[in-house]
């Protein structure tokens, strides 16, 4: 069985810009789906989890001024 050239095909073949990911550290092309740089093993920022880390962030930030400006209106020793 000749198996040598079935890589040429993918990375060759179409030339899909949106296929890979290039590693923002050593800058080696990685599957679209990896997780880590095969290369230095960084891991990849994940766009559906930084959104979902930057919603859960901003609603903590959102919660913590509530209580902060609540904290502020109950404890009025601290106002001047
Ligand atoms: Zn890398």
């Amino acid at each position: 069985m000749e198996n040598g050239h079935d890589d040429e095909q993918g990375a060759a073949g179409a030339a899909s810009t949106s296929g890979d990911k290039r590693c923002a550290w050593c800058g080696a092309r990685n599957p679209a789906g990896a997780e880590r740089c095969q290369q230095c093993n960084a891991a990849f920022p994940n766009p559906e989890v930084d959104a979902a880390l930057q919603r859960d962030s901003e609603e903590r930030i959102a919660e913590a001024l509530d209580v902060l400006a609540s904290q502020k209106r109950r404890r009025p020793w601290r106002g001047r």
